[in-house]
This record gives C-alpha cells, structure tokens and sequence, in this order.
C-alpha cells in the first residue's frame, strides 16, 4: 500500500492527511496547527474527500507523520486500496435533513476498510438523504439512508474524469450491518472478477451490476435484529 505523499510542482511534497470522514475534535484540530508550524508547513488545502493537504519541504515529512499519528490523524493510503470515506455531517446530532445516521456509519466504514488492498482504488461516499451532499452517486460504493437504520445502495459511480458516471441501484433498504455485508461482498466480487488495473465502475459497466447482487436473502435487512456484537463494535468506533 502506498501513502498519498506527492511531489508539488515547486519542489515540496504533499502529504494527505486522513481524519474520521473530515471529522476533527478540537484538540485534533489545535495539535494539526501546532504540528504544522513546528514541521515549516507551507500551506493547508481541504481536498473533495474530506482529507486535508500538507505541502511541505521533504525533510518534515517523516517528523510530520509521527506528530499525525499521535494525534489519531494519518497519511491517506493511495493506489490500489480503499480511500477515505466521505460522509455527511447526516446524523442526529448534525443536520436536521438527516433521515440516518450517515456520518456515524462513514466513520465505522472508513475505521474497517481504509487501506483494504485492490485491484485500484474504491471511493466509498455515505449521504444522510436523497440530497447527496457526498456525491454518492458518483462512488464506486455510494450509500444513502432512507430512515434510521435503512440504506439504499449504489454502485459504480465515478467522478473526477472526463467522463463522469452515476452509479446504479444495487439494494434498498439494507442495515447498517447489511451494508458492511453488502461492501464486503462487492470488494470481493470486484477482486475476483476485475481485469488487472480495472476501475470498479468499468467492472459494473462490462458485467452489470447485477453481477454484484448478493443471493437472495443473504444480508440483513432493517426489519432484523441487529448483532450486538457488530453495534458495540460501532459504538466504539464512533468514540474513536
Ligand atoms: S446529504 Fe442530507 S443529511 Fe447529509 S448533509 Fe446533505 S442535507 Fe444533510
């Protein structure tokens, strides 16, 4: 797996650093300024995927990276791996559209699949209503809640290209942990069946996205009851 450090045209480097779907507690936040004056950051940049840009001299890299790690930040993963989740501020806290809990799920997402290695990378967007402030649409993996505990998903969106694609309906009204089911499925369905160096929306494009259905009755649907194991599992993800 690489890291996502890049060299700038002006002879710096950018390290893209990963917080929980954009998310940084106030603390995260005063230490990334503290860390980024103490390692001569030249500039800070937001990035579309809720990541932010560190452009700065090659001998800080390393003295960077230990002070993100310290602060539960980290270098995003780059080529072949799953990318940082984008999430909406959708929960119940947050936005008063939300119809789910977004955010929390994009989170516990992004805490199991970030640097999964694949065949290229998968973006994973979650939005909390059918606005879609996360582009799910245009995601290898989008998801978009319905209601508490119920998601619709779609897959083989693709945007920054030239030709941009909306993804198509895989499921609806799938739980939280049907959606983990359904991912897991999807990633292992694109490793067996992708040409080396495919994009998933190519995979979905050339097989149909019925080629990803998962068999019937296979995932939980919102109406079952939820394993306990798995929900304080994202009870604690979502503390992190
Ligand atoms: S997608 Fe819906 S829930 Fe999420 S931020 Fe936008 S309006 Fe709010």
């Amino acid at each position: 797996m690489n890291k996502a450090i890049f060299k700038q045209s002006n002879g710096m480097y950018a390290i893209n650093i990963v917080s929980a779907c954009g998310v940084f507690t106030p603390k995260q936040f005063a230490g990334l300024g503290q860390a980024t004056l103490k390692c001569d950051v030249y500039r800070l940049k937001l990035t579309t995927r809720q990541t932010v840009v560190a452009v700065l001299n090659e001998e800080n890299l390393a003295k960077l990276e230990t002070r993100l790690l310290a602060l539960g930040l980290s270098v995003s993963p780059y080529g072949g791996t799953v990318r940082a989740v984008k999430a909406c501020a959708g929960n119940a806290a947050l936005c008063q559209r939300a119809l789910g809990d977004a955010l929390d799920l994009g989170i516990a997402l992004q805490e199991k699949y970030l640097g999964w290695e694949l065949n290229k990378d998968v973006k994973i967007a979650v939005a909390g209503c059918s606005r879609g402030c996360t582009d799910p649409l245009c995601a290898d993996f989008g998801v978009i809640a319905r209601s508490r505990d119920s998601f619709d998903v779609y897959i083989g969106g693709r945007g920054s290209t030239r030709k941009p694609l909306h993804g198509q309906l895989l499921a609806e009204n799938l739980s939280t942990v049907g959606v983990f089911q359904l991912l897991e499925h999807v990633l292992d369905t694109y490793s067996n069946l992708a040409h080396p160096k495919e994009r998933l929306a190519s995979t979905v494009a050339r097989l149909g996205v019925r080629a990803f259905a998962p068999p019937e009755g296979t995932f939980t649907s919102r109406n079952e009851q939820l394993d306990d194991e798995f929900l304080a599992f994202i009870s604690k993800e979502g503390e992190a």
